[in-house]
């Protein structure tokens, strides 16, 4: 069975909520023509669309926000978010239209929400729009990170236009469509406890449970039960940030999904050279959202989240509070446990010691002092050899020694690595394909981003972007006709700077 989009079954189960918790808003159109800039066949499979389905004008008048669907009722989510460390008391959907929510052969729930399709009730300043540049990055970022095997928010296509939109220039407008099983954030929940409406809070917490979470209706205590979780998948995806060297950018709680997806591709960056303190955002002039703060922004993000949920907790407010520390207190541990699992895969390690984690800290560390590029240093660790006994003199490690400028601290640190494998008699050949699986040898480089956008801005060539979307779908595999892509940043790419939404 697969759906024509004129004849889609559409569901409302989100919508059914009412209007305390979201407007319903029509996507406003582009003035100039729009066009189909790219088209995800991958993620149309999600939705059981039919083949082709992208070459029809419906597509494109679909997802530029021209025509609505059949029966659909579009509407923006309302939420809160604590932007900065600060309450902002009202946020919700400034320029993102949910226009259909779907579900699929296998009873999977999609929502597809038009990102840049104008004006919302909670619009604020903003105009509604996205512009190309940022467009392209949320589109291929996305699917990069699903093909690390990163729980992310999906991108069905791009549609631009010829509208002019006013950032720092004059950009050109485009709508990114966004799939998710659920557009719910961390402030979604806030709003309602800052306003005192706890009936609301509980609403919304048993649609996630009902809809998302169904396995937590049978715990004697389903909130509580909802808040492990949520810890407990927050936890593991910023593990899995940190794993590939993956800075969002903008972690407010607006922007983290209740699903524990990554949500909202801003001004994100992999890291080049492994540089803890890095800060993507130019807005983000204390480093809050320094690549090394995440694990602990996570924390308090999942604090603000938690004290939306205390009403639901229990009756008394004292109670809920220490059932509520109690869990949050769980979280370093967890983050703690999944990131050192984490990065044993990527060392080849197999069994577990104390020790492990010195000879990741110890890595990283060198790493730092060395400026060593991240992705590149664990990529060539695969092909580490431990010595040859009979020839214990032979350095067959020397492509990776290479990159480090203090030879020596590595040579140490080889040694311990070394030690390590024979300790569990670590088999070279195996070691290499299994790390090779966890170890990418392609991520989303910021210039790569910015090629593709310079070829779509200046001449509307839209060749890099699919051949970066090809390239990032299978970032573990060798494909020698990209292996340009694998190797340095150029040194331009240095000054490229972002900044928070565009
Ligand atoms: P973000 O930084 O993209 O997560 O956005 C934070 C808030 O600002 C969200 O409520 C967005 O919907 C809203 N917003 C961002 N950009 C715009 C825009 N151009 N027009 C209207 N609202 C926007
Ligand atoms: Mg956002």
């Amino acid at each position: 069975m697969s759906f024509s989009l004129k004849t889609i079954p559409l569901h409302q189960s989100f919508l059914e909520l009412g209007e305390q918790f979201l407007s319903e808003v029509k996507p406003t159109p582009f003035k100039t023509e729009s066009n189909l800039i790219h088209f995800n066949k991958n993620a149309a499979k999600l939705l059981d669309l039919k083949e082709g389905i992208e070459e029809e004008q419906f597509f494109v008048d679909i997802f530029s926000g021209k025509q609505a669907l059949q029966n659909a009722k579009p509407f923006a989510m309302l939420y809160a978010g604590h932007q900065f460390g600060q309450l902002n008391p009202q946020l919700g959907d400034g320029r993102a239209i949910i226009i259909a929510e779907m579900h699929n052969k296998n009873n999977q729930k999609w929502e597809l929400q038009l990102k840049g399709s104008g004006l919302t009730p909670y619009s604020r300043d903003g105009d509604g729009r996205a512009v190309l540049r940022s467009t392209i990055r949320e589109y291929l970022c996305s699917e990069a990170m699903h093909g690390l095997n990163i729980p992310t928010t999906r991108a069905l296509c791009m549609t631009g236009s010829e509208d002019e939109v006013y950032r720092e220039n004059i950009e050109t407008g485009a709508i990114l469509t966004r799939l998710a099983p659920s557009h719910v954030r961390f402030g979604s929940f806030e709003i309602f406890y800052y306003r005192h409406q706890y009936d609301h809070i509980r609403t919304l917490a048993d649609f996630v449970i009902e809809h998302h979470y169904p396995e937590l209706l049978s715990e004697t205590n389903p909130y509580l039960a909802l808040l492990t979780e949520v810890i407990k998948r927050t936890a593991k995806l910023i593990a899995q940030w940190q794993s590939v060297g993956f800075a969002h950018g903008v972690m407010n709680t607006d922007n983290m999904s209740i699903l524990g997806l990554t949500l909202d591709y801003g001004p994100y960056r992999f890291l080049d050279d492994y540089e803890p303190g890095y800060i993507c955002n130019h807005s983000d002039y204390q480093g809050r959202y320094a690549f090394e703060q995440q694990p602990s922004i996570g924390l308090f993000n999942l604090s603000c989240f938690a004290q939306a949920l205390l009403p639901l907790i229990d009756k008394s407010p004292d109670k809920s509070a220490e059932m509520a520390k109690q869990k949050l207190e769980k979280y370093q541990t967890i983050f703690i446990s999944d990131f050192a699992d984490l990065m044993r895969l990527k060392l080849g390690l197999i069994e577990s010691y104390n020790e492990d984690q010195h000879l990741v800290e110890d890595l990283l560390e060198l790493m730092k002092n060395d400026h060593v590029d991240y992705t590149i240093l664990f990529r060539k660790l695969c092909d580490f050899i431990t010595k040859d006994i009979n020839n214990p003199d032979s350095n067959n490690n020397a492509a990776i020694r290479d990159i480090f400028i203090q030879r020596d601290q590595f040579d140490q640190w080889a040694n311990r690595y070394q030690q390590r494998l024979i300790k569990e008699g670590s088999n070279d050949k195996q070691r290499s394909i299994k790390m090779k699986r966890v170890n990418p040898k392609y991520i989303l480089r910021n210039y790569m981003a910015e090629v593709a956008i310079k070829k779509a801005e200046e001449e509307k060539d839209y060749s890099e972007i699919d051949r970066l979307f090809k390239l990032l779908q299978n970032p573990f595999a060798e494909q020698p006709e990209n292996e340009i892509y694998a190797g340095l940043p150029p040194d331009w790419s240095r000054e490229i700077s972002v900044s928070c939404s565009s």
